[in-house]
């Protein structure tokens, strides 16, 4: 027996829709993508969403790739790419800011939690009272020394949570010249 329903999931930023068929003779979730873009995803009988939807997530990245290159209409196509190029461009600034926060760090060896990539609208980076890091994806797209800047303040916060005159001493530390970064930044990039 087979039961077909439209569902919707979120994968990243963007909405996809699929095709659920549960049936009774299946024992594991499979998922298939034609070249229209149909997406459909064939499950057990007696799986919950959200085990099924967990399954889907796990495997965004290939949603999505091939979503984008499929013969869908174009604002599903343009969508998936972009939510595509999206994690990847987030994935390689996770590598790129996690290495300079612990080549920086080998300086100042403060203590901190985890570091996070996010896409944020309103800063290019932040650090947290418990000590966790959070970072724009966009940082890693910025030049070397802007990045670096960035990266160092933040790090900084980790001791000085404040702008005051000890935080800027530790910031010159790492960088001596970061008066001329932060002018960089506020006259030739966007302002968060
Ligand atoms: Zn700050």
């Amino acid at each position: 027996m087979k039961m077909k329903q439209k569902k919707k999931i979120k994968l990243g930023e963007r909405e996809v829709q699929y095709v659920l068929q549960k049936r009774s003779g299946t024992k594991s979730v499979r998922l298939a993508i034609y070249n229209d873009g149909y997406f459909v995803v064939n499950a057990p009988k007696w799986y919950p969403l959200y085990v099924i939807n967990k399954f889907i997530i796990e495997q965004a990245d290939w949603v999505l790739e091939k979503l984008a290159g499929s013969d869908t209409n174009s604002v599903q196509r343009v969508l998936a790419q972009k939510e595509a190029d999206y994690r990847k461009k987030k994935e390689w600034a996770r590598i790129v800011i996690r290495k300079r926060v612990e080549f920086f760090n080998r300086k100042y060896n403060f203590e901190f939690k985890r570091i996070a990539i996010k896409n944020q609208r309103t800063c290019w980076g932040s650090c947290s009272q418990k000590g966790n890091l959070n970072f724009n994806y966009r940082v890693a797209e910025l030049p070397d020394r802007l990045r670096d800047y960035i990266i160092i303040h933040e790090i900084c916060h980790l001791k000085e949570l404040n702008h005051g005159r000890k935080f800027w001493e530790l910031v010159a530390e790492a960088m001596p010249d970061y008066e001329r970064c932060r002018k960089d930044l506020k006259n030739n990039y966007y302002q968060y």
